[in-house]
């Protein structure tokens, strides 16, 4: 097939379990950042379309938290199953309007249909207890209970991915749900509300709206219909919400950005390091969250890493995402590529090394080079802002106590990265690390039945395993004389 007859449909919100247009016919362009041209068109909720679907989650509700758990495990179950069926046209949805390669594109949306099935087979285990009481006659039960309507602000980078996490912990657990999808990469989100609402989820369980992110968020944040918020994006926005939801008092739970240590240490396999960090760095064009950016990697093997972590970037085949030989596709949206030049122009004019790459592309499409630095300080840009791109910090350290205080140096700590031989030094970086997940000597975070969130200024809660359902209930004690 050829990259140019892909077909992309207009989207359109999701309310009270019908799909309609904006109540004042509002649309936003979406532009396939391959090629910097306008796709489609995606429908702006007004006012009045954001009521409709308050209304719709406050019914919707009552409905799902009356369902049994095994009933709403089954009809996850089958939406899980339908996204497997869809998968191959929904990923191209996704790269037309991300840029992701297909095979990146494919992959997220099996991966999302694993999670359904992981949180639909957790809600069936939302146990509650009972205390032994001090008096004769006495029950005391604890009671789980869904918290109850959520609002989901999720992000472009990975648009199916962000809003699974959130409407499988939310329906899994009986609550209903509005998710604010992104704008940029509305397509593919709106395939996996389908693929809900066309297993039986019924009308107003789930709600579906798009337009201007700050607009929504300030009205169904402190909307009391409201219970609980959730959000994926940067750590400046996430502390404006999580500020809104405090005020009116709603449960939050915030993943927010990242800036994540690499540690590669004397005694490690520097070439199946250099292997898996070139691979996990340049994924989905470096926009992921968990993306290791600051590689700190011990003197005796720094040189030997740069070579080989240089040549195999080289290796990267940057185009088109639907072309099946790229490797890697543009940055999603055209304000990434300035945002990334200042880092390296801040870098460079600060002394840094340009190893490889460091530029984006002049002609149509966002794309940019895989860069790698060296010769960094510790007051430049890039070492402290999320770069949010391909660009990879390379700084070398004497001991474990220097990997330390530059890994723990920044207010983030979501994700972080270690390869070492020495189980005395993992034991030291699993005490020490401030990360909200740490791998070591191999990738293994992001797996549905693992937790996933972040610490300090990265965020709280958890979006895996099964504290993700933690999140969607509540507690109610129940005492009782019979
Ligand atoms: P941004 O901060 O403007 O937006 C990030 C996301 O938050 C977008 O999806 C946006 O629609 C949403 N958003 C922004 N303001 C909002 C508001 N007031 N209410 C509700 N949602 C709101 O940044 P951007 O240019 O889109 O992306 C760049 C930065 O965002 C990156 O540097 C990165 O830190 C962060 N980001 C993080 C993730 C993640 O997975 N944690 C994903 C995407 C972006």
């Amino acid at each position: 097939m050829s990259l140019e007859t892909q077909s992309y449909s207009d989207v359109r919100l999701y309310i009270d379990g019908e799909w309609r247009e904006g109540q004042d016919g509002r649309q936003i362009d979406v532009i396939n950042p391959a090629t910097g041209e306008v796709i489609g068109r995606v429908a702006h909720a007004a006012t009045s379309d954001l009521d409709a679907a308050l209304a719709a989650a406050e019914r919707g509700f009552q409905t799902w938290r009356a369902t049994s758990a095994f009933e709403r495990y089954k009809i996850m179950r089958k939406a899980a199953e339908l996204l497997r069926e869809r998968a191959d046209g929904i990923a191209r949805l996704m790269t037309q309007e991300q840029g992701k390669p297909l095979a990146e594109a494919r992959g997220e949306t099996l991966a999302a249909a694993d999670t359904i099935d992981w949180l639909a087979e957790e809600g069936r285990r939302t146990y509650g207890r009972i205390v032994p009481a001090r008096a004769a006659g006495v029950e005391q039960r604890i009671v789980r209970q869904p918290v109850g309507p959520v609002a989901a602000f999720t992000p472009w980078n990975f648009p199916i991915n962000q809003v699974v996490r959130k409407l499988s912990s939310a329906l899994a657990t009986g609550c209903s749900i509005i998710v604010k999808a992104p704008e940029e990469t509305p397509a593919s989100p709106a395939e996996l509300i389908r693929a809900f609402a066309d297993a039986g989820v019924p009308a107003g369980v789930i709600g579906l709206v798009y337009g201007v992110p700050s607009e929504i968020s300030s009205y169904l944040i402190p909307h009391p219909t409201i219970r609980k918020v959730t959000f994926t994006g940067s750590t400046p926005v996430g502390k404006q919400l999580a500020a809104m939801a405090g005020e009116h008092m709603k449960l939050a739970t915030m993943e927010l950005g990242g800036h994540a240590p690499a540690l590669v240490f004397d005694d490690a396999d520097v070439e199946q390091a250099a292997r898996l960090l070139v691979g996990s760095k340049f994924r989905n064009a470096g926009q992921v969250c968990v993306s290791p950016t600051r590689f700190l990697i011990q003197r005796g093997v720094f040189e030997t890493f740069l070579e080989r972590f240089v040549a195999l970037a080289r290796e990267i085949k940057v185009g088109n995402g639907l072309d099946p030989d790229v490797t890697m596709g543009p940055l999603a949206n055209e304000r990434r590529r300035p945002a990334l030049e200042a880092l390296i122009d801040d870098a460079r004019s600060q002394g840094a090394t340009v190893q490889l790459g460091g530029k984006g592309s002049d002609g149509p499409g966002y794309f940019f080079e895989p860069t790698v630095l060296t010769g960094l300080t510790p007051q430049m840009r890039a070492m402290n802002e999320e770069p949010f791109g391909p660009l990879a910090l390379l700084v070398p350290f004497d001991d474990l106590e220097e990997a330390l205080a530059e890994a723990n140096r920044l207010p983030f700590g979501l994700a972080a990265y270690a390869f070492t031989a020495s189980s005395k030094t993992a034991q030291a970086l699993s005490d020490r690390l401030e990360a909200g997940m740490l791998t070591i000597n191999h990738l293994g975070i992001a797996l549905p039945e693992l937790p996933f969130g972040g610490i300090k200024d990265s965020g709280y809660g958890s979006e895996g395993g099964s504290e993700a359902l933690e999140a969607y209930l509540t507690t109610k004690l129940v005492t009782h004389m019979g």
